[in-house]
């Protein structure tokens, strides 16, 4: 029988229950059933405290206390307010002031800047690229668009970025659609904690240079959700000179979100960043996503627009929202060292890591391991490549727990 009854599939493969949901809501009947010091739910995608609970940067709620009623209420502006334009831009770029032609408009998250950078410079049917491991919803972004994901091995065989793959799929896919977009989730990638070098940068942009001459256009849609908890926030952003200097048809586009940086997660506020060599590309980039939005979620919620742009007004706060989250970038930052010390000690071989949300184990049959730990307690995400580890979901004492019983599962 088929999946559908009235609905149409139009190419997509749509499960009959979102995976991660599913395993989150076994290990709460889990908690409800044996208490919750039996069980380690290291699904979540979301920072939460040592108790379990959100965090949540209490000077943005502060913020948020001194809105007036038009503040959330009203429509904004399709592209965003024209401060929230400008905060983001500051947000994004840090200390580094571009000098090419940069362009803000406000998204809903980072899902937003995502789906917006793919229907407009890729085409019908076109793949789209990213690395094998990656955030599952590009593949629902790409599907929604009439596009698909095609992947190239992040690591090489001494764990390091492999570049040479990465040219290969981008010589390849150029080859064949004369026009590319490419993700690049970096710092703090999810699902692996992995971070781009200068060095991986500057073959992966020298890929692209050698390629411009060929390509109609090549997009690089940097997802930096996850920037600001990576680490020092300058170090972390000296990346972003070099994609300033590429030819006119390289587009390099920053998915910005303030989902994490923020704790704004449900607002659902972001925004997609140009970085054009001209300002006509500048001006159609502005044009073209705008109009995406109007097709698809029209204007974006008024509200954390309107926080981060008094957050930027306002530079006493700004350095307290800076050095709050700094403070739980630092709690985030031991529980992955904690994780990573472990898994060396107990033997478990983990995907290069080096900061954020989530670590990755590889692993050949990673359902049946997950299944095997769920009944041990502890839950965590099996995906296609291997098993993925919350970090930023559970405690240090439970990330220095995790290793020895994934080894000891794959173990047996
Ligand atoms: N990109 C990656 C890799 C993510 O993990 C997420 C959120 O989990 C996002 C983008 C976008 O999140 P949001 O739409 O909440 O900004």
């Amino acid at each position: 029988m088929s999946d559908y009854i009235l609905a149409k599939q139009n190419g997509r493969t749509i499960p009959l229950e979102d995976k991660i949901f599913g395993i989150s809501s076994r290990a709460k009947a889990m908690i409800a059933e044996k208490g919750a010091d039996k069980v380690i739910n290291a699904t979540i995608g979301s920072l939460l405290d040592d108790e379990g609970k959100l965090v949540v940067l209490s000077s943005v709620v502060d913020t948020m206390k001194t809105l007036n009623p038009v503040d959330f209420a009203d429509y904004a502006p399709i592209g965003g307010t024209p401060q929230f334009r400008e905060a983001v831009k500051k947000a994004a770029f840090g200390s580094f002031q571009p000098s090419c032609f940069t362009e803000a408009v406000a998204t809903p998250g980072g899902t937003g800047a995502i789906r917006n950078t793919i229907s407009n410079y890729s085409r019908m049917g076109d793949k789209i690229l990213t690395s094998d491991w990656h955030w599952a919803p590009y593949n629902t972004i790409a599907g929604e668009l009439g596009r698909c994901i095609d992947t190239y091995p992040m690591f090489d065989e001494n764990g390091m970025f492999h570049v040479n793959a990465f040219g290969e799929k981008v010589r390849e896919l150029i080859a064949e659609q004369k026009s590319l977009v490419i993700i690049l989730n970096t710092p703090a990638h999810n699902p692996t904690g992995y971070s781009l070098t200068l060095e991986d940068w500057s073959g992966v942009l020298n890929v692209l240079r050698g390629e411009a001459g060929k390509a109609e256009s090549i997009v690089l849609l940097v997802d930096a959700a996850y920037i600001d908890f990576a680490g020092d926030e300058e170090e972390y952003r000296r990346f972003l000179p070099e994609l300033e200097k590429l030819p006119e048809n390289i587009l390099p586009i920053i998915a910005y979100s303030l989902s994490k940086t923020y704790t704004l997660y449900g607002t659902r506020c972001g925004a997609m960043i140009c970085m054009a060599q001209t300002a006509e590309v500048a001006a159609e980039f502005r044009r073209v996503c705008e109009f995406s939005s109007r097709g698809s979620w029209s204007n974006s919620a008024k509200l954390a627009q309107v926080i981060l742009s008094k957050i930027y007004a306002d530079e006493k706060l700004l350095k307290k929202v800076n050095e709050e989250r700094a403070e739980y970038r630092e709690m985030l930052i031991q529980r992955g060292r904690a994780f990573e010390e472990e898994a060396r000690k107990a033997g478990l071989e983990i995907v290069p890591f080096d900061a954020g949300f989530f670590a990755s184990i590889p692993c050949d049959n990673p359902d049946e391991i997950s299944r095997k730990l769920e009944k041990e307690g502890l839950f965590i995400v099996p995906l296609a490549k291997g098993l993925r580890v919350s970090v930023a979901s559970v405690s240090e004492a439970a990330c220095r727990k995790i290793p020895a019983m994934v080894k000891k599962a794959m173990a047996e």
